[in-house]
């Protein structure tokens, strides 16, 4: 099946630049979203756990996968596993967990576009001539769901988020507001970690 799922304008905006890794993403997101048969997250009940890492290209996909879920990362439900991988596990305590992968063959059908040709000598997305951007974004766009992601129920999948707390501390050093997790002590007053010099 073809499910083009182009992302919308606020999206590429979101994201800065125009490329094919955002579209993938989000794409990824939306299939997740209808696998585990639920809405974009309003608040904290699906969580994401991408697998890229840093310094390694096409992390892009992952504000896609943001954009389409509205699983974020300032809402402590997306992580990165720093596997380095062009992955995501999606997890719904009710509906359990899926993960989704780009097959190999895809991603070296895609290598062959010109667009990477630029990207290996070091330009910028934004600096790519927007009809070679295009170029391979609009073959993705045609490719079948099937040929572009590998799809992995992952029924014994468990994760259990952090318990929640609102309390909160002001540092007794730099008189900041510290949530209560990350308090620390030192001769026996409360202070945030970088007051406290370990
Ligand atoms: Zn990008
Ligand atoms: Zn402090």
């Amino acid at each position: 099946m073809v499910t083009k799922h182009v992302p919308p304008e606020w999206a590429f905006e979101f994201h800065g630049h125009r490329c094919p890794f955002m579209p993938i993403g989000y794409r990824m997101g939306k299939l997740a979203l209808e696998y585990l048969g639920v809405e974009r997250e309003k608040d904290h009940g699906l969580f994401v756990f991408a697998e890229i890492g840093i310094g390694h290209p096409q992390t892009c996909f992952v504000d896609g996968v943001q954009a389409a879920t509205s699983a974020t990362y300032a809402k402590g439900i997306l992580e990165k596993t720093f596997y380095g991988k062009l992955a995501a596990t999606f997890y719904h305590p009710q509906k359990g967990a899926v993960r989704y992968s780009l097959k190999p063959e895809f991603v070296d059908a895609m290598g062959k576009y010109e667009f990477f040709a630029y990207r290996k000598k070091g330009v910028e997305p934004s600096q790519i001539p927007p009809n070679v951007v295009d170029e391979v974004t609009d073959w993705i766009y045609e490719q079948t769901d099937d040929y572009m992601f590998k799809v992995e129920a992952k029924p014994d999948f468990k994760y259990t988020p952090v318990k929640g707390s609102f309390n909160k501390n002001k540092c007794s050093i730099c008189g900041e507001y510290v949530f209560e997790r990350y308090l620390r002590t030192k001769d026996g007053k409360p202070v945030c970690i970088p007051c406290s010099g370990y």
